[in-house]
C-alpha cells in the first residue's frame, strides 16, 4: 500500500521549504518530497508534488472550482433545508458542546440505514464531515499502488487531487463520445480500483443499473468499485440494491446536494460491514474527529423528513426538463442530466465566453479549461423563476 509521510508534508507546507529533492520536485512525488540524493522515483509514475507551492496550489484549486450558484439561489426559501432540520437547530442546546460527540455517529447511522431501507444496516455506514472527508479515507484506505486506479476523464475534480495527496497512481479514461461512461474502457487493462461519480458530474448523465451491474461482473471482486451518488436523488437509480451481491461495492453519497446542507458538512459511505470497520480503522489511526453534536442531530432529524426532500427535488427535476427543453430550442446542446444542474453547450460559443457574458448580468454559471468540454457550461437548477430570469439573459447569446 502507498502512503505518505504525512508529517513531512505539513512540515514543508508549514516551513514554506521548496521541495529539496534533486529533481526539483519536477517527478512530483510525496514520497520523496525533501529528502537529497539520485532520483528515486524515475521510473515511478508522475504525482502530485507536496512541495510548499503544490500543496498551496491544490487548496486555491479546490477553491477555485468550488461550484457557484445563481446570486438568486443564495436566499432561496424553497431549497432550504426541511423543517424538521431547521426545529432541531433552534431546540438544540448548546450546552451539550461541553461533551464530544458520539465518535461512531451512532445514532445517525441508525437513522441512515432506516431511512435508506430494507437490506441496510448501521454497521453498512460510515458518516464523516461531508462526502469529500469519506471520499478522503476511502482513498486512503482501499487504494493502493499496486496497480492504478481507474476513473473517467471527465468526472469530480477531486478524485485526482486525493490520488496526488496519497501517492496513489491513477488512469482517467476517456469518456465515450456521447459524453456517458465508457464501462469497456474503464475495465481495461490493470487497475487497483475503480471510482466514479452516477449520475457523473460535470456531465450529468447516468450509468443506468443493468450496464453498472454489468461493469461489476466484469471487474474482480476483490478490488473496491466505489460510486459517488452525490447526485442520485435528481432521478438517477441507487445502486444500493446491488451492495448485497457485489460486496467490493461502495457507494458515497451526501447531505449537501439534495438534503440542502452543504454548510454542516455531512457524507456518507454504505457498503459491506467488513470495508466500513476498515474505513472506522483508518480515520480511528489518525484523524478522529467525528461529526459535530449538532450536525449528527440535524442528520437524524432530515432522515426523518424524506417526503420533504422528495418534494423539493422533484420541482427540480421538473424545472432542470422545462429549462432543458427551452435551450433546446434555442439550438444549445444539452446533455440528457439527471443531476440538479445541466451540462450545455452554445452552438458556437465556447464555455468561457458564455460564462463572461452571463456572469455580467449577475449570474454565475461554471465553464472548463479541459480542452474536451471547454465548449460547455455547467448551470445549476434552480427554482422555475430562477431559470426564466437565466433564459431571458441567455436567449440574448
Ligand atoms: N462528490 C461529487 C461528485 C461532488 O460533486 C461533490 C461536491 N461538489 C462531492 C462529492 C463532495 O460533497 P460534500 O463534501 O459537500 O459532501
Amino acid at each position: 500500500m502507498a502512503r505518505q509521510n504525512g508529517f513531512l508534508v505539513l512540515n514543508q507546507f508549514f516551513s514554506g521549504a521548496a521541495c529539496r529533492h534533486p529533481c526539483r520536485g519536477i517527478c512530483n512525488s510525496v514520497k520523496y518530497a525533501g529528502t537529497q540524493g539520485p532520483c528515486p522515483c524515475l521510473n515511478r509514475r508522475p504525482h502530485v508534488c507536496p512541495s510548499f507551492f503544490s500543496i498551496a496550489s491544490l487548496y486555491s484549486r479546490r477553491a477555485a472550482e468550488r461550484p457557484p450558484l445563481h446570486k438568486t439561489q443564495r436566499k432561496r426559501k424553497s431549497l432550504s433545508p426541511s423543517p424538521e432540520v431547521q426545529k432541531a437547530v433552534r431546540e438544540f442546546d448548546a450546552g451539550q458542546y461541553r461533551l464530544y460527540p458520539d465518535p461512531d455517529s451512532n445514532a445517525l447511522r441508525n437513522a441512515i440505514a432506516g431511512m435508506l431501507g430494507p437490506g441496510i444496516t448501521p454497521d453498512m455506514v460510515f458518516a464523516g464531515n461531508g462526502s469529500d472527508e469519506v471520499l478522503s479515507f476511502i482513498f486512503f484506505t482501499l487504494f493502493d499502488s499496486d496497480a492504478p486506479l481507474h476513473f473517467p476523464e471527465y468526472t469530480y475534480s477531486f478524485y485526482p487531487v486525493y490520488c496526488g495527496y496519497y501517492d496513489i497512481p491513477f488512469r482517467k479514461i476517456p469518456l465515450a463520445s456521447d459524453f456517458s461512461l465508457d464501462c469497456g474502457a474503464l475495465l481495461e487493462g490493470d487497475s487497483s480500483g475503480l471510482i466514479f461519480a452516477n449520475p457523473n458530474a460535470p456531465t450529468g448523465i447516468f450509468l443506468e443499473l443493468p450496464e453498472l451491474e454489468r461493469l461489476l461482473d466484469r471487474y474482480p471482486s476483490g478490488r473496491p468499485v466505489v460510486v459517488d451518488e452525490a447526485y442520485i436523488d435528481f432521478g438517477g437509480e441507487t445502486a444500493l440494491p446491488l451492495l448485497e451481491k457485489y460486496k467490493n461495492l461502495v457507494i458515497v453519497r451526501t447531505f449537501s446536494k439534495s438534503f440542502c446542507f452543504a454548510g454542516a458538512r455531512l457524507g456518507y459511505a454504505v457498503a459491506d460491514p467488513g470495508i466500513i470497520r476498515a474505513l472506522f480503522t483508518a480515520k480511528d489511526s489518525f484523524n478522529h474527529f467525528p461529526v459535530d453534536r449538532l450536525t449528527q442531530e440535524i442528520g437524524v432529524a432530515a432522515c426523518g423528513d424524506p417526503g420533504y426532500y422528495k418534494k423539493i427535488n422533484t420541482e427540480i427535476i421538473q424545472t432542470r426538463g422545462l429549462f432543458s427543453a427551452e435551450l433546446e430550442k434555442l439550438g444549445w446542446t444539452v446533455l440528457p442530466s439527471r443531476a440538479n444542474f445541466v451540462f450545455v453547450r452554445h452552438p458556437s460559443l465556447n464555455g468561457r465566453e458564455v460564462y463572461e457574458y452571463i456572469k455580467k448580468q449577475g449570474v454565475l454559471v461554471r465553464y472548463f479549461d479541459s480542452p474536451g468540454i471547454a465548449g460547455f457550461v455547467r448551470i445549476s437548477i434552480g427554482t422555475p423563476d430562477d431559470m426564466r430570469q437565466l433564459l431571458d439573459i441567455m436567449k440574448n447569446l
